[in-house]
Parts: structure tokens; C-alpha cells; sequence
């Protein structure tokens, strides 16, 4: 996501780094440089500008320490304003610790929204809230089916009522549902329009009069860039909103949208999503996607993505196994298991400061991890464990079973091996402490 973007500011700002004196003038060539970046980024003008000005100020009174390049400074400069353009503190959805919270979704048609109404309640759910779905699209027949479908997915309720055409009842109705079933959380999936439509925006405010959200949530999508601006705004004075729901991140390489939303209309974005699966849904933080903008990557957002998803105990025992140098198929399987649920290899990697664009742009991949799996699953107990007797009959068989080629087996035996030797020797280096140093 925003790869283009990215790109950009890293080759301008390198051009500043390593100049000895920060002074107006070549400031001025960056600043001219910036504002084009954010211009072919497809920022709303005034924003840019005004985005240019502010940088300018803080800039010119700034005293260049020795300790620091210029380049860095203005690096930092850019990287506070990128932050408060994008919201500043950030803001969560409000959760009512007792009774129902409500969350009404609302949008154009194909933003994205009964798809994330279920990537919102698998998060909740997984917060321990029971959630319930509730599909109000009454215009859109098969979305009340989608949801059920996505609903089933991440085994959670999903309520509807068959031939109505009255949303406002619907979500009264599934509130009391809630209430008698002691679900304390509930998902209202609203119907969207394609373009623009005072019915849809009557609607949508009878609902909200109706049931009076704990949180209403515009969702928009980000490939539309300053269409979705504009339908943000359009929403923001008919029926208003809390919040901001930013889709299709992983479509949107320039990010016009989510650079510009904030500063047009006066709501903070609170979710963002870049992919088709339910499990693509971050909580929104301006200051960490500043840091990704400016490649200097995601570290927080990676190691909370990698806390979500990897079990505890079994990264103590991967780590007691590798400072026993006992790492076997087994646990390779596994790992590659845990790295899987964090979302495309992609995806992670971009995350990771200091990774290039030429690495973030290659064509890594996913296939490879399902190539190994496979080879791995093709092996009995005692080969996985004690990967020495793979003999060539052996690997032969392996690699007719999993349907890949012998060299496929081979090269993944000899990465293995390698890795092997890798993990002895840092074990060795680091006294016993073993390579990720969980535990002392
Ligand atoms: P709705 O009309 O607003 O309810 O939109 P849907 O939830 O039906 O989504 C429209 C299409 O966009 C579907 O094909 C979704 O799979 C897709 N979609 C939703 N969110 C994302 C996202 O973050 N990334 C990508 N690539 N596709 C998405």
C-alpha cells in the first residue's frame, strides 16, 4: 500500500541528506519537490499547500545540531506534520463498558462495508465482546446473504429479517434480539448507493435518530481518492459520523484519500484495511503510518500483528528447542504456519523499517510458503524430525507426493540445513541465550 507515495518521499528526502547547512534555498527546492509528491499523490490542493506552509515555519527556525544532518531534521519535521495531517493522537472507537454499543456503518455502495462489518466484528469478538451483525442493506439483496455468509465465517450472529424493506425497523428489532440475548455488541450494516443520493443519506440519519449509535462509521474507499474525499464530505453534513473507516489500502498505491480525508472533513480516521480477508483491519495511528509514508517502517504495528496472532507458548518452545539446537520440519511447519496468519509475506516485510522500495516492490511470493508446506507434509514423522535419513528414495517419493519437482525437495532440505548451521553457531556465540533472546 501507498507504495508510490513512499517511493517519492524517500528519493526527496535522501537528496537532502548529507548537505551541510540547512538554508532557505535548499529547503525551498525540497518543499517545491514535497508539494509535487503530494499533488501526484492526488492530495486535495489547499491541503498541500497548506501542508508546505506548515513544514516551511517549522523549518526555518529550527537550528541544525551538530548531531544531526540536515536531511534528518527536515525528515523529522515532515514525519510531525505527515502525523497531525493524518489525525495527530488517533482516535479509537468508543466501546460502553456495560449495556449495548452500537455501530452503524455507513457508505457508498462497493466501499467495502459489509466486508468490514465482519472484519470489525471478528476484532470485537476477539476482544471478548459479543458481538451480534446486523444486516440492514435492504437494497442490496445480496448483501443480507454476504453477511450471513461472512457472519458464519467468524461465527457470529447475524441478524436480518427475510422481505423487509424497512431498515429502521430491522435495527430496532435486532437491538431488542441483542438485549434478550445478552449480546452486548452490535454491527449495523446500512445500505449504500452508487453514487451520492439524498434517500440513501434519509435513510441512514433515520436509522442513526433511531437507535442513536455509540459510534457511526463512514466507509470509504481509498482507490477513489478525492471522490471519497468528497463523498466524506457530502456524508459529514447530512448525517454525520464519529469516524472514519479507510478500505482498500492494498488497491491504493498513490494515498491521496487518507492524506487528505482528515484535514477536509473534521473526523478522525479510526480503522483502515488493505485486503479482501477478514483478518485485514488495523486500528488507525497517524504517527505510525507517517513512519511507514516515510519508509522508515512499522515496527509497533508488526510486533502487535505478530502478538495477535502467534500463541505464547509456542514461540517459548521454539525458543527452548532452538537454544537446543533441536529445530526440527516440525517446527519449521509451524513457523511458517504462525508467519502465515499474519497476513501476505508482502505485507509484512513493507513493515519493517529500513526495507527498500526495491525489496517491497519484488515479486515475493506467497506460493513459495504453500510449496513448502506441502513438501513438508509429504514427509513421514521420523524425516521431519530427523531430516539426516532423507535419502535420495526418499526425496524422491517426498516430491512425488506433494506434486513438486526433486529439486523443489532438495533446495528446501539444503535452506534447511543451512539454517541449521546458522542457529548452532548463534547459539553458540550468544552463550546459551539462543537467537531471539525472549527469555534471559
Ligand atoms: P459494500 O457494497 O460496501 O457492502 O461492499 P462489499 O463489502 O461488498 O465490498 C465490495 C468489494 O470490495 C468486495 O469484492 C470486497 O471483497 C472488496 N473489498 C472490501 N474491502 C477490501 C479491501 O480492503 N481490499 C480489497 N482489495 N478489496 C476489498
Amino acid at each position: 500500500m501507498l507504495e508510490e507515495l513512499t517511493e517519492k518521499f524517500e528519493r526527496v528526502l535522501k537528496k537532502v541528506t548529507g548537505q551541510g547547512r540547512l538554508t532557505e534555498e535548499n529547503i525551498s527546492e525540497t518543499l517545491r519537490e514535497i508539494r509535487r509528491v503530494l499533488l501526484d499523490a492526488d492530495v486535495n490542493y489547499k491541503v498541500a499547500k497548506q501542508f508546505i506552509e506548515d513544514v516551511k515555519v517549522k523549518a526555518l527556525g529550527k537550528e541544525v545540531l551538530t548531531s544531526i544532518t540536515p536531511g534528518q531534521l527536515i525528515t523529522k519535521i515532515i514525519y510531525d506534520e505527515l502525523t497531525r495531517l493524518l489525525g495527530g493522537n488517533g482516535a479509537e472507537i468508543k466501546l460502553n463498558p456495560s449495556g449495548i454499543t452500537t455501530i452503524m456503518l455507513i457508505g457508498l455502495q462497493g466501499c467495502g462495508k459489509t466486508t468490514f462489518s465482519a472484519k470489525l466484528a471478528r476484532l470485537l469478538k476477539s476482544k471478548k465482546r459479543d458481538v451480534l451483525l446486523v444486516a440492514a442493506d435492504v437494497y442490496r439483496p445480496a448483501a443480507v446473504n454476504q453477511l450471513k455468509i461472512l457472519g458464519k465465517q467468524i461465527d457470529v450472529p447475524v441478524f436480518s429479517i427475510d422481505d423487509s424493506k424497512d431498515p429502521v425497523k430491522i435495527a430496532e428489532d435486532a437491538l431488542e434480539y441483542a438485549r434478550q440475548n445478552k449480546l452486548n455488541t452490535v454491527i449495523i450494516d446500512t445500505a449504500g448507493r452508487l453514487h451520492i443520493d439524498e434517500e440513501m443519506m434519509r435513510e441512514a440519519a433515520a436509522i442513526k435518530a433511531k437507535v442513536n449509535p455509540t459510534e457511526t462509521l463512514f466507509v470509504v474507499d481509498s482507490m477513489t481518492g478525492q471522490d471519497a474525499v468528497n463523498s466524506a464530505k457530502a456524508f459529514h453534513e447530512k448525517v454525520d459520523f464519529d469516524g472514519i473507516v479507510i478500505t482498500k489500502l492494498d488497491g491504493d498505491s498513490r494515498g491521496g484519500c487518507v492524506l487528505s480525508i482528515r484535514a477536509v472533513v473534521d473526523r478522525p480516521v479510526k480503522f483502515v484495511s488493505a485486503g479482501e480477508k477478514l483478518d485485514s483491519i488495523e486500528v488507525f495511528y497517524p504517527d505510525r503510518l507517517a513512519s511507514r509514508i516515510l519508509g522508515k517502517g512499522d515496527i509497533v504495528s508488526l510486533v502487535e500483528k505478530a502478538q495477535q496472532q502467534v500463541d505464547e507458548k509456542e514461540a517459548e518452545e521454539l525458543q527452548k528447542k532452538l537454544m537446543a539446537n533441536k529445530f526440527d520440519f516440525d517446527d519449521f511447519l509451524k513457523q511458517i504456519k504462525m508467519l502465515k496468519k499474519m497476513g501476505s509475506l508482502k505485507s509484512i516485510i513493507s513493515m519493517i523499517p529500513g526495507v527498500g522500495s526495491a525489496i517491497k516492490n519484488a515479486d515475493i511470493d506467497d506460493k513459495q510458503l504453500v510449496k513448502v508446506e506441502s513438501i513438508i507434509q509429504s514427509m513421514t514423522k521420523e524425516e521431519r524430525r530427523n531430516p539426516k535419513i532423507l535419502n535420495g528414495s526418499r526425496r524422491k517419493r517426498i516430491a512425488r507426493g506433494s506434486g513438486n519437482t526433486i529439486q523443489d525437495v532438495n533446495r528446501l532440505i539444503k535452506q534447511f540445513n543451512e539454517m541449521q548451521k546458522m542457529i548452532k553457531m548463534i547459539n553458540k556465540q550468544s552463550g546459551g541465550r539462543g537467537m531471539l533472546n525472549l527469555k534471559k
